[in-house]
């Protein structure tokens, strides 16, 4: 199958709008003043002022497209603990106490993620179904079974190694070293997860304006104005969760966090039986590269939404779903023309540390920098965040105060992004 017959009928927006399509939320009337201002309705802004609604202050939302546009209905549904340096790396920074406190926040935001979509009985597919981590050459496969058990004590996770011979029975493909499963990862239909949490938000009483981009913040007294084509509104508090669609609103932040575009395709529904090949376990995956990939079934089991990133620079996802095909394909032979029903794309933080940072810059409260993996991390840090605001002492975290770093001439704009993908790119084709 050409390009142009794999993307035929193709769709250029994600997949979970198919189920869960934008809210249109009606036009809303800014107030003059609220206690909280949340600039970002994805799940970070919308977790810190589910937090704020029910602590009792008026509370704001306002995003500059549909509420959750961005990362929050677009990301793989893919939740695991999401802190990305190991325990060495951190410990050599932060000490070994710091270390360990991060590393356990991010186990705590995996549980707590599963607690909050049980007890607020939010209907998005949510499952601990596990992760299949594949290693990309034999090294890796060593380096994974090395990290597995030396794991650091009080920081064990339930997992098991899957060597190469053994790998059918977790993946139907042969083009691994085997890998990892790590038993307590979780999937979830990201969009309905997002409208779950929207609808939570809402009757909890707060407002959320849509297509209402916050233009400028200005500090005037004890409080904050926000302006916006719809008028101004004054805020005591304000929130900044834009993470990768961070710009000049907020300065600071853009020179710490680095925009970084992950591409997605669906695939057409696959023949009858042939899941129960390619995903005996229904785990959710993703590989040792340095550019990763990270893919899954659908949660009717009748696709494969499937990740990654497929050039030095951004690009279109008309370009990227054929790019991604070809990816899946070398994966998976026998997909070979079953087309593309998706192609999208969205834009994750990265940070220079690869971790995320959550506090308050000259009175303004942030979190962001999940560094491509927050769908657990930025549920929990925006509710963390949000109990900040409430000046709760639960709201603390290991990531307090750590400091947020930038780069000399780094103003937001990642100059270094195509060398560095380059770079990683030819690493990960070495065979260690
Ligand atoms: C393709 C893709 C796949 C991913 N897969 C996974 C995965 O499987 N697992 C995982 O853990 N993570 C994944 N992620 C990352 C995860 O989705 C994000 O880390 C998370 O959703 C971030 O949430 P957020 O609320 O901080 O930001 P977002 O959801 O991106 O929300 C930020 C919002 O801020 C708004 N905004 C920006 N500026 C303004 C302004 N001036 N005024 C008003 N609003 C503004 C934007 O419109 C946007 O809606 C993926 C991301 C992408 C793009």
């Amino acid at each position: 199958m050409n390009d142009s017959e794999l993307m035929q009928a193709c769709t250029l927006a994600p997949y979970w709008w198919d189920d869960a399509p934008r809210p249109r939320l009606p036009q809303a009337v800014l107030p003059p003043t609220v206690d909280v201002a949340v600039v970002g309705a994805g799940y970070t802004g919308l977790h810190a002022a589910l937090q704020t609604a029910r602590g009792g202050r008026s509370t704001l939302v306002f995003d500059a497209e549909d509420a959750g546009w961005g990362c929050s209905s677009r990301n793989g549904g893919q939740i695991s603990t999401s802190i990305k340096p190991g325990f060495d790396q951190l410990a050599r920074r932060h000490g070994k106490q710091r270390a360990f406190d991060i590393l356990r926040e991010g186990q705590r935001s995996l549980a707590w993620i599963g607690e909050f979509i049980r007890c607020e009985q939010i209907d998005c597919d949510f499952g601990q179904v596990g992760r299949f981590h594949a290693a990309h050459n034999a090294a890796q496969y060593t380096a994974l079974a090395a990290r597995l058990a030396a794991q650091p004590k009080g920081l064990e996770v339930d997992a098991f190694l899957v060597p190469r011979a053994q790998q059918r029975q977790e993946l139907g493909s042969d083009l691994y070293w085997g890998g990892v499963v790590y038993q307590q990862h979780c999937s979830v239909h990201p969009a309905r997860y997002h409208q779950g949490l929207l609808e939570r938000v809402l009757a909890a009483g707060a407002q959320v304006a849509a297509r209402c981009a916050v233009q400028g913040v200005t500090r005037d007294g004890s409080s904050f104005l926000l302006s916006t084509a719809q008028g101004q509104v004054r805020a005591r508090d304000v929130v900044i969760a834009t993470n990768g669609y961070t710009g000049s609103l907020t300065p600071w932040l853009q020179r710490r966090v680095i925009p970084i575009g992950s591409y997605m395709i669906a695939t057409e529904p696959l023949p009858d039986g042939l899941m129960d090949r390619l995903f005996p376990t229904n785990r959710i995956v993703s590989d040792t590269r340095k550019v990763v990939y990270y893919y899954r079934p659908s949660p009717d089991r009748r696709r494969i939404i499937f990740g990654g990133r497929v050039s030095h620079q951004e690009t279109d996802p008309r370009v990227s779903g054929p790019k991604l095909h070809a990816a899946l394909v070398r994966l998976f032979p026998e997909l070979h023309n079953t087309p593309i029903s998706h192609s999208w794309c969205g834009f994750v933080a990265y940070t220079f540390d690869e971790l995320m940072h959550l506090g308050k810059h000259e009175g303004l409260f942030y979190a962001m920098g999940y560094c491509g993996a927050g769908v657990g991390t930025s549920s929990y840090f925006g509710m963390r965040l949000g109990q900040q605001v409430l000046g709760l002492s639960e709201g603390k975290t290991a990531l307090d105060g750590l400091p947020f770093q930038t780069r000399p001439l780094y103003s937001g704009n990642p100059w270094f992004l195509a060398p560095s993908v380059a770079y990683y790119r030819m690493r990960d084709s070495l065979p260690v």
